[in-house]
């Protein structure tokens, strides 16, 4: 009865990996694998999540029954407040509802979903260009996604005026899927004056926004500076959605943990979006898991980890501005045609070359340099 079917293609950005394994060159790379890499190339389990592993291995007390509908509640607390900041009146004042959910993914469908159910508008805006997984999730979570103007290829910038009138002439009411911090895949992010302006746009038009902060730590090295936009919303007063992933800033990526969080207008509101967020995820996949989740919470909940966590992030955050550096001096050094400077001005873990499809598949061929091919993005270290 499946016959019938097509082969579907790979992702456009998972398929660079499945490449990449069928190549038997030893000298290989893969600079579209969706994961931070070590100075050589290995990947990175971070000493304070080992830590956090053996604390839970050797309490003995820990079971393995399922979780509530809404996940580890300590967890969601401690999720809130890292975002938000320890001391949000949104959070004192009980206006926040968490889910956990699996991984930033899993956070922005769950959000889509219950919008798409329960938010009077349908259209989502993206930026244009955004994560390739995007208009996917928001379409079969049931929204309608156009996108708005933002990165201007000719300074290899912000496209601000773009974007102001893009949003400006958005319906009343529709949503905003905003990058918290470091772009993907374009590295490039708003200074706080143009996010304060696009606040007083947003607020001003009914707009709803939608944080996607998949990279919280990783742009400034600073967890506080990197929440700051989505905590500048929260301070309004108004409402607002975020999707949390501990993918990358604690290495987590397979443990699948992340959080929704909705900012209410008052606790009573937040308590029913929590009942209706309950008959989104039960229907889905009931519960999630456990592992991942505890692993935060032991970190978030103990200062000397969260300290110690801090630390390892700024580490990767400082080792990635300095592969910035080295690829741009390297460049540089060798004569190579054209402007790189957007290389070093570029924020986060990406960084779009400007390579077309033709050069990445030279690369590919030559080198066994392996990349998305999409013309526009080279990822120095990683896209998924
Ligand atoms: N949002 C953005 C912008 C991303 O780049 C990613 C993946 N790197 C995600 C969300 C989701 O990642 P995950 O589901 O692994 O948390």
């Amino acid at each position: 009865v499946f016959a019938h079917l097509v082969q579907a293609p790979e992702d456009p950005i998972l398929g660079v990996t499945v490449a990449y394994n069928k190549d038997p060159s030893p000298i290989k790379l893969n600079l579209g694998v969706g994961a931070y890499r070590t100075e050589e190339g290995k990947p990175l389990v971070l000493n304070v999540v080992r830590k956090a592993e053996q604390q839970l291995i050797s309490d003995r007390s820990r079971i393995k029954e399922y979780l509530p509908i809404v996940g580890l509640v300590e967890f969601n607390k401690l999720s809130a407040k890292l975002i938000l900041g320890a001391d949000s009146p949104a959070i004192s004042e009980n206006r926040v509802t968490t889910v956990e959910c699996l991984s930033g993914t899993g956070s922005l469908r769950v959000g889509g979903e219950f919008l798409a159910k329960h938010y009077h508008q349908k259209t989502i805006y993206i930026t244009q260009p955004t994560w390739g997984n995007h208009p996917k999730i928001f379409t079969l979570a049931g929204l309608s996604v156009k996108t708005y103007r933002y990165y201007d290829p000719s300074t290899r910038g912000l496209n601000f005026q773009g974007l102001l009138e893009d949003l400006g002439a958005a319906p009343p009411g529709s949503i905003v899927l905003l990058h918290a911090c470091a772009h993907n895949p374009t590295g490039v992010d708003p200074t706080i004056q143009q996010w304060e302006q696009i606040r007083k746009l947003i607020r001003s038009k009914g707009l709803m926004p939608f944080f996607d902060s998949a990279y919280q730590g990783f742009a400034s090295g600073s967890l506080n500076t990197d929440a700051k936009p989505i905590r500048m919303f929260v301070a309004d007063g108004g409402e607002c959605l975020v999707a949390q992933s501990y993918a990358k800033n604690m290495g987590l990526y397979g443990e699948r943990v992340g959080a929704l969080s909705i900012v209410c207008k008052s606790a009573d509101v937040a308590g029913r979006v929590e009942s209706q967020l309950k008959l989104v995820i039960r229907p889905m996949y009931s519960s999630p898991p456990i592992h991942g989740a505890s692993i935060v919470a032991v970190i978030l909940r103990d200062r000397n980890l969260f300290n110690e966590w801090t630390l390892e992030l700024k580490a990767m955050a400082d080792r990635i501005i300095s592969m910035r550096k080295q690829l741009f001096e390297a460049l540089r050094a060798r004569g190579t045609p054209g402007d790189w400077s957007h290389i070093i001005k570029q924020i986060g873990m990406f960084t779009f070359t400007g390579l077309n499809p033709a050069q990445v598949s030279f690369m590919t061929k030559e080198y066994h340099i392996y990349m998305t091919s999409d013309g526009f993005t080279f990822p120095t270290f990683e896209i998924v």
